[in-house]
């Protein structure tokens, strides 16, 4: 049988300061966002800590980030990215747990977004409080539960075999959207993440058949890089491929440099992203001339990063370079103890492989 989902409305994030303004939801592209991986708190009085901070939101940015997320536990990383929010375009979003007056300090900035767990606010003058503030300062929300924090009543019914995880994340969901809608708020988005494939997929399928709030995807505690990437790719896809998800997130323990790169190439590969580099590469065997591995770890965000819409090839030898790589506007591959450098399949370069990566860069520069 097939599921229907709504469409859903749009939120609107950013727009204030320097702050770029995006839209979730509706017809916008899907965004991609990370989380910030450090303490900011010494940012405050810390400008060279300032400055590199900018500086890696800047190589975010380029490789393809929307929105950042910063953790927000006390007052000092409040304040530490309200100045970052005065320096930087990017949409940055406060994530505050148990402490509500958090949030508060964040609103005296241009932060885009307030990511909350009401479950864990308190009272409903508290979440009242938050709603009023991003309000009257046009800043937006995001309910975000998990599979973790669900509400007593529901964690129970769940152990008792009553209803499943994912009905229940659903129905915590659905009950913090009754708050907002009561209160007349309708710019937030709501996420309901697991740690699982299958109740990711679920409690997003079970949510957007109900409503039209916009969500954003995310599989929490995915992992390590490579389990987290093929957990987020089967999650992602499935859902996206269905018309649900407006922003993602994917979550690594890795790099938020890596988790951005995934999400792109999964948003690329389900049609979602156009343009930009794409890379190919072979795998490398026992043939290779030419040490494509550590030529990758030089390059990759380095091509990712740029405003060009190319295919690059980066083939070990000479057996299935040009060839496989026909196709890509510049290719670089090994031929015996030289290295050439090939466009759309026709060799321009013979070289050493010592000068590969000043050849490469030319010809790339060119282009
Ligand atoms: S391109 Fe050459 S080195 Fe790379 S996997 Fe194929 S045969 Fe092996």
């Amino acid at each position: 049988m097939n599921k229907t989902f709504l469409q859903p409305r749009l939120v609107k994030i950013g727009g204030s300061g320097i702050t770029k303004s995006l839209s979730i939801g509706g017809t916008s592209s899907v965004s991609i966002q990370t989380m910030w991986k450090d303490g900011i708190d010494n940012i405050v009085d810390d400008d060279k800590a300032l400055h590199e901070t900018l500086k890696q939101i800047n190589d975010l940015q380029a490789l393809g980030c929307d929105i950042i997320r910063f953790a927000v536990p006390d007052t000092k990383s409040a304040k530490a990215l309200v100045k970052i929010a005065q320096n930087t375009s990017m949409p940055l979003v406060a994530d505050i747990h148990f402490d509500y007056r958090l949030a508060l300090e964040c609103l005296k900035g241009n932060v885009a977004k307030i990511r909350i767990n009401p479950g864990n606010i308190g009272s409903r003058d508290k979440v009242e409080a938050v709603v009023n503030g991003c309000r009257e300062k046009g800043t937006a929300i995001r309910i975000g539960v998990n599979t973790g924090s669900l509400p007593k009543d529901l964690a129970e019914k769940v152990e008792n075999g009553i209803i499943s995880r994912t009905e229940a994340l659903a129905e915590t969901a659905a009950r913090e959207c009754e708050v907002f809608e009561e209160l007349k708020f309708d710019q937030y988005v709501v996420s309901m993440k697991a740690s699982s494939v299958e109740e990711t997929v679920l409690s997003n399928e079970a949510f957007a058949s109900k409503y039209n709030i916009p969500l954003h995807i995310g599989v929490t505690e995915a992992g390590p890089l490579i389990t987290g990437v093929v957990k987020s790719t089967l999650a992602f896809s499935k859902l996206l491929n269905e018309g649900i998800g407006s922003t993602i997130r994917v979550s690594l323990s890795s790099s938020p440099e890596n988790e951005v790169i995934t999400g792109r190439e999964i948003l690329h590969e389900c049609g979602l992203r156009k343009g930009g580099v794409t890379i190919i590469s072979c795998p490398r065997c026992g043939r290779l001339g030419f040490d494509v591995h550590s030529f990758l770890d030089r390059w990759q965000n380095r091509l990712l990063a740029m405003d060009k819409d190319i295919t690059v090839a980066v083939m070990g030898c000479i057996v299935n370079g040009p060839g496989e790589g026909k196709h890509a506007d510049l290719g670089i591959a090994g031929a015996g103890d030289k290295a050439i450098i090939f466009k759309k399949g026709k060799i321009i370069h013979t070289i050493n492989a010592k000068d590969a990566d000043i050849i490469f860069e030319q010809e790339l520069n060119s282009l």
